[in-house]
């Protein structure tokens, strides 16, 4: 159908006007220059006038600022959001502005844009050189003459540090709220007392290499029965960091421990750094030297 529209005109005026045709065609070229002349015209006083005429040119610049301006908070809530911080476009650091002036040429003029995500990502709100954050193993030995003020936690003699003790008990406490019972099998052990238990051949740990002797660490067992597979080491497992406490020896880093895999060794780290480190996967050594 519009094929047969379209060609009806064309094939009737080539007859119909045959003989003026050479007529036609010089007005026609001559009203086609005359309007690509007033074309060029037009375009040149625009262009000149863009880039020349004081008011216009000044609003067409700053329209095109805030459009860049505004399509960029986008690009940084993207890249923000590859380092888990979705929520604040501020003021970023010039340190995250390379990857952005690559994807937006004008946006290297704009320094206050690129500063989002600085605060955020290299603030680490929790120090790691706090006293719970002690690293003691087979090549960290207590310092000579540590001491530690502990606290009774039953009545067959087990203690530790005394500023773990409040979270030690409330964890103890919501275990057997659950209907947990538990035991403590080894608390806080003088370097003195590893001492002999090295000595003797009991303990492979030299004195002040056991966290034993630092006060933070804790063998918990269950009353009845193997604590390895029982309800108490399960509840542990899920809810210890929730009260500063981290299993300590897990199974698959022995290699980097030094120690053999211990269900019922659980070690105070605070519980901001236990829920890192339990969410992180890491055992302590790993977790301090990344
Ligand atoms: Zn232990």
């Amino acid at each position: 159908m519009s094929n047969g529209t379209r060609i009806d005109p064309e094939e009737r005026e080539p007859r119909a006007i045959k003989i003026r045709q050479p007529k036609h065609t010089g007005r026609k070229i001559a009203l086609a220059v005359l309007s690509v002349i007033l074309l060029i015209a037009i375009c040149g006083g625009i262009f000149v006038f863009i880039e020349y005429g004081p008011e216009f040119g000044s609003i067409a610049k700053a329209e095109t600022e805030s459009e860049s301006s505004e399509s960029e908070p986008s690009y940084d809530s993207s890249s923000v959001s590859e380092s888990s911080e979705p929520d604040i476009p501020e003021e970023p650091v010039s340190s995250s502005s390379a990857p952005e002036s690559s994807s937006l040429p004008e946006s290297s003029s704009e320094p206050e844009i690129p500063e989002v995500t600085e605060p955020i990502v290299e603030e680490d709100p929790i120090p790691r050189d706090e006293w719970y954050m002690l690293l003691v193993n087979r090549e960290n030995p207590l310092p000579e003459g540590f001491a530690v003020e502990t606290a009774a936690i039953d009545n067959e003699g087990h203690a530790v540090d005394a500023r773990i003790y409040d979270d030690l008990a409330a964890m103890i406490a919501a275990g057997e709220n659950e209907g947990l019972d538990f035991i403590f099998y080894t608390a806080y052990r003088s370097v003195n007392r590893q001492r002999e238990l090295y000595e003797s051949g009991a303990t492979d740990a030299a004195p002040g290499t056991s966290e034993h002797n630092s006060g933070l660490a804790v063998d918990i067992g269950c009353a009845k029965g193997e604590f390895e597979g029982s309800a108490e080491e399960k509840w542990l497992l899920s809810h210890a960091h929730e009260y500063g406490f981290i299993l300590r020896y897990p199974a698959d880093k022995v290699d980097i421990t030094g120690f053999e895999h211990e269900p019922w060794h659980f070690r105070y780290v605070g519980k901001e750094q236990a829920k890192l480190i339990y969410e992180s996967g890491l055992c302590l050594e790993e977790y301090l030297a990344e």
